[in-house]
Protein backbone atom coordinates (compact mmCIF):
# COMPACT_ATOMS: atom_id res chain seq x y z
CA UNK A 1 0.00 0.00 0.00
CA UNK A 2 3.00 2.59 0.70
CA UNK A 3 4.23 1.99 -3.35
CA UNK A 4 0.61 2.79 -4.20
CA UNK A 5 0.73 5.99 -2.15
CA UNK A 6 3.78 7.55 -2.80
CA UNK A 7 2.93 7.24 -6.55
CA UNK A 8 -0.55 9.03 -6.02
CA UNK A 9 1.38 11.30 -3.50
CA UNK A 10 3.87 12.53 -6.80
CA UNK A 11 2.09 14.63 -9.43
CA UNK A 12 2.13 13.51 -13.26
CA UNK A 13 1.20 16.34 -15.62
CA UNK A 14 -1.95 18.41 -15.85
CA UNK A 15 -3.72 15.84 -18.49
CA UNK A 16 -7.28 18.36 -18.96
CA UNK A 17 -6.55 22.13 -18.69
CA UNK A 18 -9.54 23.63 -18.84
CA UNK A 19 -9.72 27.54 -19.93
CA UNK A 20 -12.80 29.23 -17.94
CA UNK A 21 -12.50 32.25 -20.84
CA UNK A 22 -15.04 34.37 -19.02
CA UNK A 23 -17.58 34.26 -15.99
CA UNK A 24 -19.63 36.45 -17.59
CA UNK A 25 -23.07 34.42 -19.47
CA UNK A 26 -26.32 35.82 -20.89
CA UNK A 27 -28.00 33.14 -18.81
CA UNK A 28 -28.98 32.63 -15.00
CA UNK A 29 -29.18 29.36 -13.97
CA UNK A 30 -29.89 28.49 -10.50
CA UNK A 31 -27.68 25.34 -10.53
CA UNK A 32 -24.45 27.72 -12.22
CA UNK A 33 -21.21 25.99 -10.82
CA UNK A 34 -19.06 29.31 -11.27
CA UNK A 35 -18.17 30.80 -8.16
CA UNK A 36 -20.64 32.95 -5.54
CA UNK A 37 -18.24 35.33 -5.96
CA UNK A 38 -17.88 35.73 -9.55
CA UNK A 39 -18.88 39.46 -9.91
CA UNK A 40 -15.61 40.34 -7.85
CA UNK A 41 -13.61 39.03 -10.86
CA UNK A 42 -13.97 40.83 -13.93
CA UNK A 43 -10.72 41.28 -15.28
CA UNK A 44 -10.20 38.86 -17.67
CA UNK A 45 -7.02 37.60 -18.99
CA UNK A 46 -5.90 39.06 -22.59
CA UNK A 47 -5.40 36.87 -25.73
CA UNK A 48 -1.87 37.05 -25.59
CA UNK A 49 -2.18 35.77 -21.80
CA UNK A 50 -4.41 33.20 -23.00
CA UNK A 51 -2.11 31.99 -25.70
CA UNK A 52 0.62 31.67 -23.17
CA UNK A 53 -1.66 29.63 -21.34
CA UNK A 54 -1.86 27.46 -23.85
CA UNK A 55 1.52 26.78 -24.75
CA UNK A 56 2.54 26.30 -21.51
CA UNK A 57 0.04 23.77 -20.99
CA UNK A 58 1.13 21.84 -23.58
CA UNK A 59 4.97 21.58 -22.70
CA UNK A 60 3.65 20.27 -19.24
CA UNK A 61 1.97 17.66 -21.18
CA UNK A 62 -1.41 18.52 -20.94
CA UNK A 63 -3.59 16.43 -24.19
CA UNK A 64 -6.92 18.09 -23.75
CA UNK A 65 -8.48 21.64 -23.33
CA UNK A 66 -11.81 22.49 -23.16
CA UNK A 67 -12.63 26.20 -23.40
CA UNK A 68 -15.51 26.99 -21.08
CA UNK A 69 -17.23 29.97 -18.79
CA UNK A 70 -19.68 31.58 -18.15
CA UNK A 71 -20.29 31.54 -21.75
CA UNK A 72 -17.12 31.02 -23.82
CA UNK A 73 -18.38 32.48 -27.39
CA UNK A 74 -18.83 35.99 -25.56
CA UNK A 75 -15.70 36.12 -26.33
CA UNK A 76 -14.19 37.51 -29.87
CA UNK A 77 -10.70 35.45 -29.97
CA UNK A 78 -12.25 31.79 -29.18
CA UNK A 79 -11.56 31.09 -32.71
CA UNK A 80 -8.00 32.10 -32.42
CA UNK A 81 -7.41 30.71 -29.39
CA UNK A 82 -9.15 26.98 -30.43
CA UNK A 83 -6.91 27.24 -34.00
CA UNK A 84 -4.04 27.53 -31.35
CA UNK A 85 -4.68 24.88 -28.88
CA UNK A 86 -5.48 22.58 -32.19
CA UNK A 87 -2.02 23.50 -33.97
CA UNK A 88 -0.15 22.63 -30.62
CA UNK A 89 -1.83 19.03 -30.44
CA UNK A 90 -4.70 19.51 -28.44
CA UNK A 91 -7.64 18.01 -28.60
CA UNK A 92 -10.11 20.62 -27.80
CA UNK A 93 -13.68 21.37 -26.77
CA UNK A 94 -16.14 23.64 -26.48
CA UNK A 95 -18.64 23.73 -23.54
CA UNK A 96 -21.63 25.86 -24.35
CA UNK A 97 -25.06 27.26 -23.78
CA UNK A 98 -25.32 27.76 -27.36
CA UNK A 99 -25.76 31.49 -27.04
CA UNK A 100 -23.97 33.37 -29.51
CA UNK A 101 -23.05 30.18 -32.04
CA UNK A 102 -24.17 31.26 -35.36
CA UNK A 103 -23.68 29.69 -38.47
CA UNK A 104 -20.94 31.14 -39.67
CA UNK A 105 -19.44 30.69 -36.27
CA UNK A 106 -19.84 27.57 -36.12
CA UNK A 107 -17.75 26.89 -39.48
CA UNK A 108 -15.40 29.16 -38.60
CA UNK A 109 -14.67 27.41 -35.60
CA UNK A 110 -14.85 23.81 -37.36
CA UNK A 111 -12.11 25.41 -39.66
CA UNK A 112 -9.82 26.27 -36.25
CA UNK A 113 -10.24 22.73 -36.03
CA UNK A 114 -12.59 22.44 -32.90
CA UNK A 115 -12.78 18.68 -32.16
CA UNK A 116 -16.18 18.75 -30.14
CA UNK A 117 -18.93 20.64 -28.56
CA UNK A 118 -21.14 20.09 -25.10
CA UNK A 119 -24.24 21.91 -25.40
CA UNK A 120 -26.52 22.47 -22.40
CA UNK A 121 -29.88 21.62 -21.54
CA UNK A 122 -31.94 23.03 -19.03
CA UNK A 123 -34.32 20.55 -19.70
CA UNK A 124 -37.05 19.07 -22.21
CA UNK A 125 -40.05 21.40 -21.97
CA UNK A 126 -39.33 24.49 -22.94
CA UNK A 127 -40.75 26.15 -19.66
CA UNK A 128 -38.80 24.92 -17.37
CA UNK A 129 -35.44 25.14 -19.38
CA UNK A 130 -36.53 29.02 -20.05
CA UNK A 131 -37.58 29.10 -16.45
CA UNK A 132 -33.95 27.54 -14.61
CA UNK A 133 -32.09 29.63 -16.70
CA UNK A 134 -34.25 32.50 -16.59
CA UNK A 135 -33.55 33.92 -20.58
CA UNK A 136 -35.68 32.46 -22.97
CA UNK A 137 -33.12 30.04 -24.78
CA UNK A 138 -35.08 27.12 -25.70
CA UNK A 139 -35.76 27.80 -29.16
CA UNK A 140 -32.33 28.13 -29.78
CA UNK A 141 -30.81 25.58 -28.28
CA UNK A 142 -32.66 23.57 -30.71
CA UNK A 143 -31.24 25.63 -33.52
CA UNK A 144 -27.79 25.03 -32.14
CA UNK A 145 -28.49 21.09 -32.27
CA UNK A 146 -28.74 21.19 -35.84
CA UNK A 147 -25.96 23.56 -36.49
CA UNK A 148 -23.76 21.04 -34.70
CA UNK A 149 -24.64 17.98 -36.98
CA UNK A 150 -24.18 20.05 -39.81
CA UNK A 151 -20.36 20.69 -38.95
CA UNK A 152 -20.25 17.41 -38.80
CA UNK A 153 -19.07 17.59 -34.63
CA UNK A 154 -20.46 14.26 -32.44
CA UNK A 155 -23.20 16.07 -30.91
CA UNK A 156 -22.73 16.11 -26.99
CA UNK A 157 -25.47 16.94 -24.06
CA UNK A 158 -25.69 17.70 -20.63
CA UNK A 159 -28.16 18.71 -18.58
CA UNK A 160 -27.85 19.10 -14.65
CA UNK A 161 -30.17 16.78 -13.08
CA UNK A 162 -31.96 18.09 -9.83
CA UNK A 163 -35.71 18.16 -8.15
CA UNK A 164 -37.25 20.56 -10.42
CA UNK A 165 -36.74 18.67 -14.00
CA UNK A 166 -36.05 15.04 -12.61
CA UNK A 167 -39.34 14.01 -13.55
CA UNK A 168 -38.81 14.77 -17.13
CA UNK A 169 -35.71 12.83 -17.64
CA UNK A 170 -37.45 10.02 -19.91
CA UNK A 171 -38.49 13.13 -22.17
CA UNK A 172 -34.95 14.57 -21.55
CA UNK A 173 -33.47 11.33 -23.04
CA UNK A 174 -35.66 11.24 -25.68
CA UNK A 175 -35.39 14.61 -26.98
CA UNK A 176 -31.42 13.90 -27.16
CA UNK A 177 -32.26 10.92 -29.07
CA UNK A 178 -34.29 13.15 -31.68
CA UNK A 179 -31.70 15.99 -31.75
CA UNK A 180 -28.89 13.31 -32.62
CA UNK A 181 -26.89 12.98 -29.70
CA UNK A 182 -23.87 10.61 -29.70
CA UNK A 183 -23.38 11.23 -25.63
CA UNK A 184 -25.75 12.65 -23.42
CA UNK A 185 -24.41 13.30 -19.97
CA UNK A 186 -27.19 13.52 -17.13
CA UNK A 187 -25.46 15.23 -14.14
CA UNK A 188 -27.27 15.57 -10.65
CA UNK A 189 -26.90 18.54 -9.61
CA UNK A 190 -23.49 18.89 -7.35
CA UNK A 191 -24.67 21.29 -4.62
CA UNK A 192 -21.57 23.79 -4.78
CA UNK A 193 -21.83 27.33 -5.93
CA UNK A 194 -25.09 28.62 -6.73
CA UNK A 195 -26.77 24.91 -6.54
CA UNK A 196 -25.83 25.22 -2.77
CA UNK A 197 -27.70 28.68 -2.65
CA UNK A 198 -30.44 26.94 -3.83
CA UNK A 199 -30.18 23.34 -1.82
CA UNK A 200 -33.57 23.75 -0.98
CA UNK A 201 -35.38 23.86 -4.20
CA UNK A 202 -32.86 21.44 -6.12
CA UNK A 203 -32.23 18.37 -3.64
CA UNK A 204 -34.42 15.15 -5.03
CA UNK A 205 -36.21 12.68 -3.34
CA UNK A 206 -34.54 9.31 -3.05
CA UNK A 207 -37.47 7.63 -4.64
CA UNK A 208 -36.96 10.37 -7.68
CA UNK A 209 -33.56 9.28 -7.97
CA UNK A 210 -34.38 5.81 -8.12
CA UNK A 211 -36.97 6.48 -10.77
CA UNK A 212 -34.82 8.54 -13.07
CA UNK A 213 -32.11 5.50 -12.69
CA UNK A 214 -34.66 2.98 -13.68
CA UNK A 215 -35.95 4.92 -16.58
CA UNK A 216 -31.75 5.69 -17.84
CA UNK A 217 -31.20 2.30 -17.39
CA UNK A 218 -34.38 1.12 -20.18
CA UNK A 219 -33.40 3.63 -22.34
CA UNK A 220 -29.54 2.77 -22.22
CA UNK A 221 -31.22 -0.89 -23.48
CA UNK A 222 -33.31 0.76 -25.81
CA UNK A 223 -30.24 2.75 -27.42
CA UNK A 224 -27.50 0.50 -27.44
CA UNK A 225 -25.06 1.24 -29.89
CA UNK A 226 -26.57 4.41 -30.92
CA UNK A 227 -26.09 6.60 -28.07
CA UNK A 228 -23.95 6.81 -24.57
CA UNK A 229 -25.83 7.58 -21.35
CA UNK A 230 -23.65 8.89 -18.48
CA UNK A 231 -26.05 9.14 -15.38
CA UNK A 232 -23.55 11.17 -12.56
CA UNK A 233 -24.41 9.62 -9.36
CA UNK A 234 -25.93 12.38 -6.79
CA UNK A 235 -23.23 12.24 -4.06
CA UNK A 236 -25.65 12.87 -1.01
CA UNK A 237 -27.63 10.06 -1.15
CA UNK A 238 -25.03 7.43 -1.75
CA UNK A 239 -23.08 7.85 1.20
CA UNK A 240 -19.81 7.36 -0.69
CA UNK A 241 -17.60 10.28 -1.71
CA UNK A 242 -15.86 10.28 -5.16
CA UNK A 243 -12.36 11.63 -5.72
CA UNK A 244 -12.32 15.48 -6.45
CA UNK A 245 -11.32 15.68 -9.81
CA UNK A 246 -9.88 12.52 -9.94
CA UNK A 247 -7.54 13.86 -7.11
CA UNK A 248 -6.67 17.40 -6.08
CA UNK A 249 -3.61 18.16 -8.53
CA UNK A 250 -3.33 15.12 -10.28
CA UNK A 251 -5.25 15.71 -13.49
CA UNK A 252 -7.09 18.91 -13.79
CA UNK A 253 -5.70 22.39 -14.08
CA UNK A 254 -8.70 24.95 -14.14
CA UNK A 255 -7.69 28.62 -15.31
CA UNK A 256 -10.34 31.16 -14.35
CA UNK A 257 -10.84 34.20 -16.41
CA UNK A 258 -9.27 36.54 -14.00
CA UNK A 259 -5.80 33.67 -14.68
CA UNK A 260 -6.14 32.79 -11.06
CA UNK A 261 -5.24 28.79 -11.87
CA UNK A 262 -7.17 26.24 -9.47
CA UNK A 263 -7.23 22.66 -9.01
CA UNK A 264 -11.17 22.61 -9.74
CA UNK A 265 -13.99 25.02 -10.30
CA UNK A 266 -14.49 25.98 -6.62
CA UNK A 267 -11.24 25.38 -4.66
CA UNK A 268 -11.14 29.35 -4.72
CA UNK A 269 -13.85 29.38 -1.76
CA UNK A 270 -11.22 27.31 0.39
CA UNK A 271 -10.27 29.79 3.57
CA UNK A 272 -6.26 29.58 4.23
CA UNK A 273 -4.89 28.75 0.86
CA UNK A 274 -3.65 30.77 -1.56
CA UNK A 275 -3.63 29.81 -5.48
CA UNK A 276 -1.41 31.66 -7.92
CA UNK A 277 -2.30 33.54 -11.34
CA UNK A 278 -0.83 33.16 -14.77
CA UNK A 279 -0.51 36.45 -14.96
CA UNK A 280 2.81 35.94 -12.42
CA UNK A 281 3.94 32.38 -12.52
CA UNK A 282 4.52 29.82 -15.30
CA UNK A 283 2.23 26.87 -15.43
CA UNK A 284 5.18 24.64 -14.83
CA UNK A 285 5.27 26.77 -11.18
CA UNK A 286 2.00 26.82 -10.26
CA UNK A 287 1.61 22.96 -10.74
CA UNK A 288 4.89 21.33 -9.18
CA UNK A 289 5.41 24.23 -6.72
CA UNK A 290 2.79 26.00 -5.75
CA UNK A 291 1.61 25.62 -1.89
CA UNK A 292 -2.17 25.21 -3.09
CA UNK A 293 -1.49 22.65 -5.52
CA UNK A 294 0.77 20.43 -3.64
CA UNK A 295 -1.28 21.50 0.22
CA UNK A 296 -4.31 18.26 -0.67
CA UNK A 297 -2.07 15.99 -3.04
CA UNK A 298 -2.15 12.42 -2.16
CA UNK A 299 -3.22 11.42 1.48
CA UNK A 300 -0.19 12.98 3.75
CA UNK A 301 -2.75 15.69 4.82
CA UNK A 302 -5.31 13.88 6.05
CA UNK A 303 -6.72 13.22 9.40
CA UNK A 304 -8.48 10.31 10.84
CA UNK A 305 -11.23 8.91 10.03
CA UNK A 306 -9.72 9.26 6.23
CA UNK A 307 -5.94 8.66 7.49
CA UNK A 308 -6.89 5.02 8.75
CA UNK A 309 -9.64 4.46 6.59
CA UNK A 310 -9.33 1.50 3.83
CA UNK A 311 -10.30 3.66 1.44
CA UNK A 312 -8.31 6.51 1.76
CA UNK A 313 -6.48 5.77 -1.85
CA UNK A 314 -9.94 5.35 -3.56
CA UNK A 315 -11.83 8.42 -2.98
CA UNK A 316 -8.32 10.83 -1.30
CA UNK A 317 -11.18 11.45 0.96
CA UNK A 318 -13.84 12.95 -1.11
CA UNK A 319 -14.18 16.64 -2.15
CA UNK A 320 -12.30 19.20 0.11
CA UNK A 321 -14.99 22.47 -1.00
CA UNK A 322 -17.79 19.82 0.37
CA UNK A 323 -15.93 19.41 3.32
CA UNK A 324 -15.49 23.23 3.98
CA UNK A 325 -18.92 24.25 3.04
CA UNK A 326 -20.29 21.74 5.40
CA UNK A 327 -18.18 21.09 8.12
CA UNK A 328 -16.00 24.77 8.09
CA UNK A 329 -13.18 22.16 7.95
CA UNK A 330 -10.76 21.99 4.92
CA UNK A 331 -9.16 19.00 6.57
CA UNK A 332 -12.28 16.99 7.30
CA UNK A 333 -13.60 13.86 5.90
CA UNK A 334 -15.91 14.98 2.82
CA UNK A 335 -19.42 14.91 4.82
CA UNK A 336 -21.17 13.12 2.27
CA UNK A 337 -18.82 9.69 3.67
CA UNK A 338 -20.98 7.39 6.02
CA UNK A 339 -18.25 7.63 8.21
CA UNK A 340 -17.41 11.20 8.30
CA UNK A 341 -18.04 12.80 12.10
CA UNK A 342 -20.20 15.27 9.89
CA UNK A 343 -22.38 13.07 8.28
CA UNK A 344 -25.38 14.06 9.72
CA UNK A 345 -25.38 17.25 8.05
CA UNK A 346 -26.08 15.72 4.69
CA UNK A 347 -28.26 13.46 6.19
CA UNK A 348 -30.65 16.23 7.49
CA UNK A 349 -30.89 17.88 4.14
CA UNK A 350 -31.73 14.69 2.63
CA UNK A 351 -34.52 14.16 5.15
CA UNK A 352 -35.97 17.84 4.79
CA UNK A 353 -35.93 17.46 1.04
CA UNK A 354 -38.20 13.70 1.74
CA UNK A 355 -40.46 15.71 4.10
CA UNK A 356 -41.00 19.20 2.21
CA UNK A 357 -42.35 16.38 -0.82
CA UNK A 358 -44.25 14.35 1.26
CA UNK A 359 -46.37 17.60 2.71
CA UNK A 360 -45.96 19.47 -0.68
CA UNK A 361 -44.22 22.45 1.12
CA UNK A 362 -42.27 24.87 -0.90
CA UNK A 363 -38.69 25.82 0.35
CA UNK A 364 -38.72 28.71 3.07
CA UNK A 365 -36.33 31.34 0.91
CA UNK A 366 -37.05 32.13 -3.04
CA UNK A 367 -34.71 30.89 -5.57
CA UNK A 368 -31.56 33.00 -6.54
CA UNK A 369 -30.54 33.42 -10.06
CA UNK A 370 -27.38 33.71 -10.82
CA UNK A 371 -26.56 37.51 -11.69
CA UNK A 372 -24.43 40.09 -11.20
CA UNK A 373 -26.43 41.80 -8.07
CA UNK A 374 -27.00 38.47 -6.76
CA UNK A 375 -23.37 37.73 -6.72
CA UNK A 376 -22.10 40.84 -4.81
CA UNK A 377 -25.67 40.52 -2.54
CA UNK A 378 -24.60 37.12 -1.56
CA UNK A 379 -20.68 38.01 -1.07
CA UNK A 380 -21.66 40.99 1.00
CA UNK A 381 -23.28 38.50 3.39
CA UNK A 382 -20.94 36.02 3.15
S1 LIG B 1 -24.44 27.07 -15.74
FE1 LIG B 1 -25.80 28.49 -16.85
S2 LIG B 1 -25.34 30.53 -15.97
FE2 LIG B 1 -23.64 29.16 -15.38
S3 LIG B 1 -22.12 29.44 -16.98
FE3 LIG B 1 -23.37 27.69 -17.60
S4 LIG B 1 -25.00 28.54 -18.91
FE4 LIG B 1 -24.05 30.26 -17.78
S1 LIG C 1 -13.40 8.09 5.82
FE1 LIG C 1 -12.35 9.40 4.33
S2 LIG C 1 -11.13 8.00 3.07
FE2 LIG C 1 -12.64 6.75 4.18
S3 LIG C 1 -14.36 6.53 2.75
FE3 LIG C 1 -14.78 8.33 4.07
S4 LIG C 1 -13.98 10.10 2.96
FE4 LIG C 1 -13.09 8.24 2.02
Amino acid sequence: MAGLASVLDRPGPPLWLLAELTYRCPLHCVFCYNPVDFARHEQELSTADWLRVLREGRELGAVQCGFSGGEPLLRDDLEELVAEARRLGYYTNLLTSGVGLTAARAAALKAAGLDHVQLSFQDSTKEINDFLSHTRTYDLKQRVAKMIRDQGWPMVMNVVIHRLNIEHVDRIIAMAAELGAEYLELANTQYYSWAEVNRAHLLPTHDQLKRAEAVTDAWRERLAGKMKLFFVAPDYHEGQPKRCVNGWGSTFLNIAPDGTALPCHTAGMLPGLSFPNVREASLREIWFDSPGFNRFRGTGWMKDPCRSCEHRERDLGGCRCQAYMLSKDVDAADPVCSKSPHHHLVQEAVADAERRAAAGEPPAQPIVFRDRASSLKLTTCR
